[in-house]
């Protein structure tokens, strides 16, 4: 498969998924044309899934990679509460995976865009030693409206979506749905925007385990945290799994001791466990003792 055959039929694919009326211009031209509304703000985001990083070739399908390639995007959108608009994927392989391997990736990406009407809307191909790919995505919401890190305040409530530690669990045990939900995350966009529609000003999403994020929502919002509830674990899943093993994509955000939060958006529960504090920036505590982050940190 030579590069402009790969693109053409990279260019096929995207053009048979969800036309977004914003973008005026996607994959065939030098740059894609978005024409924002004036009412709203645009969300960016960007991320790398690297081979020997994030994942083995061996033990995920092309597929699977494309999904969570793009999964990790639009868990960034789901944490400020945003519509998915479009997407631009750049992708590095080896020349031998040029072929099958490469439409299955695309395949994976495409099928989790469509169930959010995400469009492709251009990208870039090249050869490299190893897979490497970098999605960026592009959200929405009604102007001002986004939920942010540093929104957090003294009294909030600190809630996640439904359970910590299953893809911690399932990397160890490689199998069983831990496993599954290790290798195909579900972003929770339709949760984020349910959540921001709520009124819910502070969120990120758990990326690298709780005890790390919850430490970096702190440091915006210039808080600390305790950790004073039960947390929600995911079968099987243990307690340092939940705390600190990365890559769940739930949501963790922040709610002002006035305001009620249902039990679950979206179906999915929404669990309270604990509550923002006085303390010097970023410092989370549970159960009265300081909380180190074991979350992941690429520069640690
Ligand atoms: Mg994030």
């Amino acid at each position: 498969v030579n590069e402009t055959a790969a693109l053409e039929w990279i260019r096929n694919l995207s053009s048979k998924t969800h036309q977004n009326r914003m973008l005026l211009q996607g994959i065939g031209d030098d740059c894609a044309i978005l024409r924002p509304r004036p009412d709203e703000d645009l969300v960016f985001t960007t991320d790398f899934v690297l081979e020997e990083r994030h994942f083995e070739r061996e033990s995920h399908t092309a597929a699977e990679i494309g999904h969570k390639a793009l999964a990790r995007s639009l868990s960034d959108l789901a944490a400020m509460g945003s519509e998915p608009v479009f997407c631009t994927v750049s992708l590095a392989i080896p020349p031998q995976l040029a072929g099958r391997w490469l439409k299955d990736f695309y395949k994976g990406l495409m099928a989790l865009a469509a169930e959010y009407k995400l469009m492709l809307a251009g990208g870039d191909l090249a050869r490299f030693g190893k897979v490497v790919a970098d999605v960026m995505c592009c959200g929405r919401v009604p102007r001002g409206t986004a939920m942010l890190r540093s929104a957090a305040k003294l009294g909030d409530g600190i809630y996640v979506t439904g359970q910590l530690g299953a893809s911690a669990h399932g990397f160890v045990t490689r199998r069983g749905p831990a496993w599954a939900r290790h290798k195909r995350p579900s972003p929770r966009i339709t949760t984020g925007i349910a959540l921001r529609r709520l009124g819910v000003r502070a969120c990120m999403d758990l990326s690298d385990g709780l005890s790390l994020d919850l430490k970096r929502l702190c440091f915006a919002s210039k808080v600390s945290a305790e950790i004073d509830s039960a947390l929600p674990m995911a079968r099987g899943a243990s307690l340092d799994e939940a705390l600190h093993g990365g890559e769940d994509y739930e949501l963790l955000f922040t709610v002002p001791k006035s305001s009620a939060i249902p039990q679950d958006a979206d179906g999915l529960p929404l669990t309270r466990i604990g509550t923002i504090a006085r303390g010097p920036a970023g410092r989370v505590r549970l159960d009265g003792r300081e909380l180190r982050p074991q979350g992941f940190d690429h520069f640690a």
